[in-house]
């Protein structure tokens, strides 16, 4: 999962494919960490999405790989392997009970987009989801905050104060405007990281995308 051996109080949980990862997702983390005073945050690229049927998602590995190079300059981040090493689809609510089997004392913050929190009560389990953790969902720029507690409301009562909203500006970037760049072969440059760039590159991914 990660090596750190400390027993963390708060821990985020950065969900998310990854396909690939790009700066918009580093901010991301970081402004959690700095806002919700997380002692680490571990991402956890999916292995098999159980929401993804519109493109072919990138081998597990290859995502996996890209996310190490992102974050091996913050001392706060690490990546773990816990849903490309399980076998069948990735439900969260098994990635967040290994890591609270892992750290049962540590108060954990699941952070993702908002797009997909909004999505929350088809997730396998989410009322125990919903008491295991916090969420905390990310958004785009004009992505209407209002309009946004609002339909968590709808969606379900109860769910509203586990549920945290974070603006972050970065998020104009999205990994599939990458994936279409690299196609119509246009510049990725300083979208994502230059380890991430390269190994694109190196491994001709994306190519096909549209
Ligand atoms: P997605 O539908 O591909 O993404 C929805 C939106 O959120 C996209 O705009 C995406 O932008 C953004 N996003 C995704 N991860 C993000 C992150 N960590 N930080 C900021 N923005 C993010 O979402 P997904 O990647 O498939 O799923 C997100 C997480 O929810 C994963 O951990 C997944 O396992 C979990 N999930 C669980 C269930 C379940 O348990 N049944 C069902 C659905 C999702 P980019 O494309 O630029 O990333």
């Amino acid at each position: 999962m990660d090596n750190n051996k400390k027993g963390y109080k708060t821990l985020g949980i950065m969900g998310g494919t990854f396909d690939p990862i790009h700066y918009g997702h580093l901010v991301t983390a970081e402004a959690a960490r700095d806002i919700f005073n997380l002692d680490s945050v571990v991402f956890v690229p999916s292995g098999r999405p159980p929401h993804k049927k519109d493109y072919r998602v990138t081998d597990a590995e290859s995502r996996y790989l890209m996310t190490v190079l992102a974050v091996v300059g913050n001392p706060h981040f690490y990546v773990s392997r816990v849903e490309i090493d399980r076998e069948g689809q990735s439900y969260s609510i098994d990635t967040i009970d290994a890591f609270q089997k892992k750290y049962p004392s540590t108060e954990l913050y699941f952070i993702t987009g908002a797009d997909a929190i909004l999505e929350i009560l088809t997730w396998r389990k989410v009322d125990e989801i919903v008491r295991k953790c916090f969420f905390i969902a990310a958004t785009r720029p004009g992505y209407d905050l209002k309009g946004l507690s609002a339909e968590f409301q709808r969606v379900a009562e109860v769910l509203c104060d586990r549920i945290h909203t974070i603006e972050v500006p970065a998020l104009a970037i999205s990994s599939t405007d990458i994936r279409r760049r690299v196609a119509d072969g246009e510049s990725i440059k300083y979208l994502v990281p230059e380890s991430v760039e390269q190994h694109i590159y190196k491994n001709d991914l994306y190519t096909g995308a549209r």
